[in-house]
This record gives C-alpha cells, sequence and structure tokens, in this order.
C-alpha cells in the first residue's frame, strides 16, 4: 500500500515492515514469550523456534546452521566480523594487517580505523575504479604482509555498485585470508549463496529487506577463527552473548525468506524503473552524473552528482516538493565534508557535495517516478541558484 504522505523513495535507508513479518512475528511477543535457555517448557519452546530459524536462514545462505550468529543488526555484525576475526588472526597467526575497501559503509571502516588507532592494527586501503569496484587483482598485490582480514562491501549503499566478490575470494582462499563482505544492503536484490559468494564472514541486516529493525545475522564459514567481541551468557555457541531477541530474528528469517523469494520478481520489475531514472536525469539534467556503475549495480538503486549543488539543500528542497530521498549516506545533515564514498571515485569536492541517492522498493509505482522525474529539474536548478547566490 502506497502512503498517502510523500513520495518515499530512500529504501537503502530502510524499509516498512512486511505485514507478513509482523504476523510471523507476533505471538513472541505475547504467549511464546519464553528465553531460549530457559529449562522448561516455555523455555523449550522458544529454543525450538530459535533452532527452527538459524536452520531456515542457513538454508537461504547455502550455510550450516551453527555458521549462523543472529546479532542486533547489520552494524553490529560488521563489528563483530571485523573486530572478532582481526583479534583471533592476531592470537593466532600474529597477523595485524587489515585490508579494506574505500567503500565501506561506516559500521565496517570505524571499525576498522578504531583496530588502527587504539588497538594496534595497521590498516591499508585497496584502490577502486571510478564506478567504486574493487578489481580482483589489486587484491593479489597487495596480501602482503599477510592480512588479518579483508572487507569488501558486496552491494554498495551510497552507490550501487556490486563487487566480484567471487573473483576475489578465490584469490583470497588461495592465500588463506579470511574475506568479510558487508552484504546488508543486497539481502532483497541479489542472491545471498555463501558457497558461490566464496565469503568466510557475512553481514546480514533485516530492516533493509522489509524485516525489523534492531535484528541481524553474521555468516562465518566453519574454521574461520573468531573471538566474541560482546561476552557473557554462552548463547550463540559462546560467540556472542545476549538473551536472543526470538520475535525479532523469526521476522528477519520470514522476510528474507520473502525477500529471496520475490527476488527476481522485485528485481526485474524495480530495474526497470531505475534505469528509466539514470537514463532521465542524465538527459533532462545538465552538469549531472552518475554515481556507480552503470549495470552492474543493485536493482532498486540510482545515485547521481549534480555539479555546484548542496546535496542537503537539495533533499530540503525535495522534501518540500513531496520526496523522500537520500544524499547517500546517512547522519551527514548539516556535515559539510564531502562523502569519502564518493572522493574515492575521484570527484572533485565541487561535485562529490551535490549527490542524490534515490532507491526504490515494493510499493513504489510508476506514476510516482514519473511525478518525481517532472519535478526534479526545477528543483537541481533552484538549489543551484541558491548555492551560486
Ligand atoms: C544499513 C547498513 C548497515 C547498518 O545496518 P543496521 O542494521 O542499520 O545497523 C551496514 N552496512 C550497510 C551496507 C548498510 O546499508
Amino acid at each position: 500500500m502506497p502512503s498517502p504522505g510523500p513520495i518515499y523513495l530512500d529504501y537503502a535507508a530502510t524499509t516498512p515492515l512486511d505485514p507478513r513479518v509482523r504476523e510471523a512475528m507476533l505471538p513472541y511477543f505475547s504467549e511464546e514469550f519464553g528465553n531460549p535457555s530457559s529449562v522448561h517448557g516455555y523455555g523449550r519452546r522458544a529454543e525450538a523456534a530459535l533452532e527452527d530459524a538459524r536452520q531456515r536462514m542457513a538454508e537461504l545462505l547455502n550455510a550450516q546452521p551453527e555458521e549462523i550468529i543472529f546479532t542486533s543488526g547489520g552494524t553490529e555484525s560488521d563489528n563483530l566480523a571485523l573486530r572478532g576475526a582481526a583479534l583471533a588472526a592476531r592470537q593466532q597467526r600474529g597477523a595485524i594487517h587489515l585490508l579494506i575497501s574505500p567503500v565501506e559503509h561506516d559500521a565496517v571502516a570505524k571499525t576498522a580505523a578504531q583496530l588502527a588507532d587504539h588497538l594496534g592494527f595497521t590498516l591499508e586501503k585497496l584502490p577502486v575504479d571510478e564506478f567504486g569496484m574493487v578489481n580482483p587483482d589489486e587484491v593479489a598485490k597487495r596480501l602482503d604482509p599477510e592480512p588479518a582480514l579483508l572487507s569488501v562491501i558486496l552491494g554498495n549503499n551510497e552507490i550501487g555498485t556490486v563487487n566480484p566478490m567471487s573473483e576475489i575470494a578465490a584469490i583470497c582462499r588461495e592465500r588463506g585470508v579470511p574475506l568479510h563482505s558487508d552484504a546488508v544492503q543486497s539481502g532483497a536484490y541479489l542472491p545471498l549463496d555463501v558457497q558461490k559468494l566464496g565469503v568466510d564472514l557475512l553481514s546480514i541486516g533485516a530492516h533493509k529487506f522489509y524485516g525489523p529493525k534492531g535484528v541481524g545475522a553474521l555468516y562465518v564459514r566453519a574454521g574461520t577463527p573468531l573471538l566474541p567481541t560482546q561476552t557473557g551468557g554462552g548463547h550463540e555457541s559462546g560467540r556472542r552473548a545476549g538473551t536472543p531477541n526470538v520475535a525479532y530474528i523469526l521476522g528477519m528469517v520470514k522476510a528474507f525468506e520473502l525477500a529471496q523469494s520475490e527476488l527476481d520478481r522485485r528485481v526485474s520489475r524495480l530495474g526497470e524503473m531505475r534505469n528509466k531514472i539514470m537514463n532521465r536525469i542524465l538527459v533532462d539534467i545538465p552538469d549531472s552524473q552518475l554515481t556507480g556503475h552503470p549495470e552492474i549495480r543493485l536493482a532498486n538503486h540510482a545515485s547521481f552528482v549534480f555539479k555546484g549543488v548542496d546535496g542537503n539543500a537539495l533533499l530540503m528542497l525535495l522534501d518540500d516538493a513531496g520526496f523522500a530521498c537520500s544524499s547517500g549516506s546517512a547522519c551527514k545533515t548539516g556535515d559539510p565534508e564531502p562523502s569519502q564514498v564518493l572522493l574515492a571515485l575521484g570527484l572533485s569536492p565541487e561535485w562529490a557535495l551535490g549527490s542524490l541517492r534515490v532507491t526504490l522498493g515494493v510499493d513504489t509505482t510508476g506514476e510516482q517516478i514519473n511525478s518525481f522525474l517532472a519535478a526534479l529539474p526545477a528543483l537541481v536548478e533552484k538549489a543551484r541558484a541558491l548555492e551560486a547566490a
């Protein structure tokens, strides 16, 4: 059901809860409230539901149930992957070098920076091409000193580009370097078969695919060393302490099942609308440029820069006109610094400050896209005039 308010074109920031997901969660907020660690019947029923969810999650990822750790969201999954694998690699083989791409989400980038600034690791960033894509050959050149961990985002939240993960994984596999990928943005648009992707660690977050906020998962390939970073009880096989949020976990798994089973249909419908947006904007708006790869990108994701525009001013003009969009990276409101991701593509600040991300979802209609495309050129001109004044 399209909402009656402003037109929502920010599905990469978050998605509404699928009603079928809410339905699946409801009993676990009331009669099925048990703690899965308890011995009695209430506990055993919660435990059975939790382990069934783990089994189903594992099947969707082509993994084993023991390889799934439930977390409080994409951010925690990224933190646990980076910190947990880095600390374990140092302990087991003395590796202290971290290798990440320059287009990571802050949940990866800032965790790696903290490991480097305060915990004795060294940090190196891979180069990317003009589309923000990592070249596997560049990975092969950078495995001395042997990294504790390599982290490369799958589908990029800011620019949509999808990285060639299986090629990168083949190189890491040969050298025995653990590979983490942040797939939080990819759950509704890419099949996430961890055997085909070849990754050792994979982060997922439910609210990017019509599940609840505050719940996620980390896949950890059997045999990959990982120290827990949240300590306490023996939950999640000692790898993530804390009473699990059974209702949210069941919601996430239900949402992931729906997203993956409806993936082809969503990708082809949204991909068509996205292509229309990309083509029209580049033709209709002078001094505009696509960011990210023109084809190898998330199906719902279009992103641009406009020369001489303040991205935040444009977002406010769009909001006034009834369109909810984003500049591409969250938490940038009032921040005059250009995005590190856009600078990594080689864009000058004059271009990088004028970014716009348009991301589509299940409720997006062709009519909404038409009214957006009709309104945008004049709003960009208005934002340019403000900047020039
Ligand atoms: C949203 C997002 C995150 C953070 O996930 P939360 O569940 O919101 O904590 C991490 N990485 C990427 C790529 C994301 O899009």
